[in-house]
């Protein structure tokens, strides 16, 4: 369940009717469900509007992918993922479609998210961004950021680490930093290093991004998804893709299509342009 792509009934036989009609070429879009949702179930696919694609690449303009969030939105939906054609290529994850997926995955992840706030635990966390010590004490909250070059604090901690103390001692101008049975000191840490205080209520949650390719010849896709949960202590989000994801057909949902309706939309979205630009935002 939860390395699997949810899709509502229909929605890969709609992926595999547009390639289809689409042909030889590649095409491009999202994969959605209504804003208000707080599954991760995909209700629908539709085309980005005003893709220039050829038989391997897409591209998206940047005007074009502000009308496509426009159009998501006056329809009432978000993208909580993006599929793609392959044309009469096989079905695989190119590395330009793993970086569309890096590049997409916060906003895609976001969408699905149900996020809570929750208490933070005490404890010492030093996320992604070391340069930042975040110390949860009697339900009290200090962030610390410094620059972690210039104090040598070189080590990274994950959130295991996490029981402990922060103490700032200005009489030898010394950050002692314990936790997880060790004591770490930064020295000579003139004033002002910043301390903010965070409230110590901290966004907590799982969102998903999917990415599903499928080509002309239909009855087959090949899938990935990534899983983004965002850290109880300090919101830092943690990304773990997955490769090969099964898609799960849930019953609750269903797409609504006809080859006519896919026809017009592929004629007013989707723009041949041969093999002219060298331009390639979707290459494959
Ligand atoms: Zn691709």
């Amino acid at each position: 369940m939860e390395n699997e792509i949810l899709f509502g009934k229909n929605v890969l036989e709609k992926l595999w009717t547009y390639s289809r009609l689409v042909g030889r070429i590649e095409c491009y879009g999202f994969l959605v469900c209504p804003t208000d949702s707080k599954e991760r179930v995909v209700y629908d696919a539709i085309l980005a509007p005003g893709q220039k694609t050829s038989s391997g690449s897409v591209l998206v303009e940047p005007d074009d992918v502000a009308r496509g969030k426009a159009e998501l939105e006056n329809m009432g939906v978000k993208a909580i993922g993006f599929w793609h054609s392959h044309g009469g290529f096989n079905l695989f994850h190119s590395g330009t479609d793993d970086k569309n997926l890096d590049d997409l995955v916060d906003d895609l992840a976001g969408n699905s998210v149900v996020v809570e706030q929750g208490a933070m635990a005490e404890g010492i966390y030093i996320p992604r961004k070391e340069n930042t010590v975040i110390a949860t004490i009697n339900g009290n909250s200090v962030e610390i950021n410094f620059n972690t070059k210039k104090f040598g604090l070189s080590r990274s901690y994950d959130e295991s680490w996490r029981d402990g103390s922060i103490t700032y001692i200005p009489a030898t101008r010394q950050l002692v930093i314990a936790g997880g049975g060790e004591v770490m000191t930064v020295e000579d840490v003139g004033l002002p290093i910043k301390m903010a205080e965070k409230s110590a209520e901290a966004k907590r949650g799982t969102g998903y991004a999917y990415s599903v390719v499928v080509n002309e010849e239909g009855g087959d896709y090949y899938a990935e998804m990534a899983k983004v949960d965002w850290c109880y202590s300090c919101g830092e989000p943690k990304v773990t893709r997955m490769k090969k994801a099964p898609i799960r057909v849930v019953d609750t949902v269903s797409a609504v299509f006809d080859d006519a309706k896919i026809l017009e939309e592929i004629k007013e979205k989707v723009n041949r342009r041969g093999l002219r630009s060298l331009l390639t935002q979707f290459g494959t």
